[in-house]
């Protein structure tokens, strides 16, 4: 079977869908295509199962990417509220959880809906559990003239002739719900360089010796302030049975490279030094007064890694010296520890690094090696903070390209 479209969307999730829509608008026919028996899986499972699916307070410092600026011109055409007015449209309800974070009130399926009820309305084809085999790009006039190339599609069901083929494959994390590498591959078949790709907004394991030390304490949440390579974050860190997670340790792992250190303020709404010295000369053990500000099951744990160093944190206040409770205080707000890795693509939120976007126009998302062919969402290399930062990229991106498909 052949069928012709002036437009082609691999994958149907949160970018393609929205680019379909806008494609559809202009009068466009569109055919959106995913190996996946259902759409937008990720929107499906993210936040929770109710979709953080944007964030008030985007701005291009939210996005990492070899080229910062690239993600701004994107930004400023489709805007957090764009979508929010789309939430309106279709009557569903939102609120605002932290920091400008909007999750809808009830389920992320309405999401999925209403990209469906979008699409349906400006007649979007669908083509789902379908595998794209080859793609061509051939000359229709049989000259030299860019414009008259079009993609020739061989999937497992039929050939698609199209115009525009836009590329919304995602990135590589979790694999168990269909993230696949197709995009960097049709990227490397025309030639267009992809950085270099890592689990990003994902928990670090802990090496061999700190895990023997720190397993103890999985399920202890402390609110910190972590900073690796210039990035900061405060929020909540997360004790697991492998190492650490929590919202500011998958912040800080999209700036982590291996064998990079972290550190750790586990103490940063309290002046600890000016504590520690109006008790220095009080009969209280330190640990009890750590107690104070610290789980006391934390406090436990680190007092027996601390006896295995030179700081023995058992004793009454009164007996410490100056030097050894600026250590202690050096332990607690600059807690240095080297992660041994991450706990991958199986359990990362999203993939950073991607299609490079000096191959693409900030404007359109097309490739200037290869008119038609355009990328979008979490397969470009732009990779957004944890907090509705990463579907603001793909509404954005989606909605740009849409316009010119
Ligand atoms: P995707 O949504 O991943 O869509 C890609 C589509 O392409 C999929 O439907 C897939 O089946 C299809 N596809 C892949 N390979 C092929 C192939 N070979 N052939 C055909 N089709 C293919 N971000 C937020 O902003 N807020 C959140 O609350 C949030 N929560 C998350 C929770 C989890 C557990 C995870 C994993 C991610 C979360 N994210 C969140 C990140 C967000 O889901 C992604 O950044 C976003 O979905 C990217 O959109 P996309 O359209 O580019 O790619």
């Amino acid at each position: 079977m052949k069928l012709i479209k002036d437009v082609v969307i691999i994958g149907a999730g949160a970018a393609g869908m929205m680019c379909a829509i806008e494609a559809g608008k202009r009068g466009r026919s569109v055919l959106l295509l995913d190996h996946a028996t259902k759409l937008a899986e990720k929107i499906r499972i993210s936040g929770g199962g109710r979709c953080n699916f944007t964030n008030l307070y985007t701005h291009p410092e939210n996005f990492l990417s070899d080229n910062p600026h690239f993600c701004r011109s994107a930004l400023a055409r489709f805007k957090p509220q764009d979508f929010v007015s789309l939430l309106k449209k279709h009557d569903i309800l939102y609120h605002e959880k932290k920091l400008g974070q909007l999750f809808c009130n009830d389920s992320s399926q309405q999401i999925i809906n209403l990209l469906q009820k979008e699409c349906n309305a400006v007649n979007v084809a669908w083509q789902l559990s379908s595998r794209v085999e080859r793609i061509d790009r051939v000359n229709i006039s049989g000259e030299g003239d860019s414009h008259d190339q079009q993609f020739i599609l061989r999937t497992d069901r039929n050939t698609i002739t199209a115009k525009s083929l836009v590329i919304a494959t995602g990135g590589l994390s979790i694999p168990q719900i269909g993230a696949s590498a197709f995009g960097y591959r049709v990227a490397e078949q025309f030639n267009i360089s992809v950085t270099s790709l890592h689990p990003a907004l994902v928990a670090l394991t802990f090496r061999p010796e700190d895990l023997t030390h720190y397993a103890e304490m999985s399920g202890i949440s402390i609110d910190a302030v972590i900073s690796c390579n210039g990035a900061s974050f405060h929020e909540n860190i997360l004790f697991t049975h492998r190492g650490l997670s929590g919202p500011a340790i998958l912040q800080i792992s999209s700036y982590w490279s291996p064998g990079d250190a972290i550190h750790i303020n586990l103490l940063p709404q309290y002046a600890i030094t000016d504590i520690l010295s109006e008790y220095k000369h009080s009969a209280i053990l330190l640990t009890n007064l750590l107690a104070r500000y610290l789980p006391k099951r934390f406090v436990d744990t680190w007092s027996q890694v601390m006896l295995q160093t030179e700081l023995n944190p058992m004793k009454p206040m009164k007996q410490y010296s100056d030097n050894e409770l600026n250590g202690i205080v050096e332990h607690l707000q600059n807690w240095k520890i080297t992660p041994s890795g991450t706990v991958g693509y199986r359990k990362a939120e999203v993939t950073r690094g991607g299609i490079n976007t000096r191959e693409l126009s900030s404007k359109t998302m097309e490739t200037s090696k290869v008119p038609g062919l355009y990328f979008i969402g979490e397969v470009i290399d732009v990779t957004g903070h944890l907090g509705g930062f990463n579907f603001q990229w793909a509404w954005s991106s989606g909605y740009a390209a849409g316009q010119y498909v």
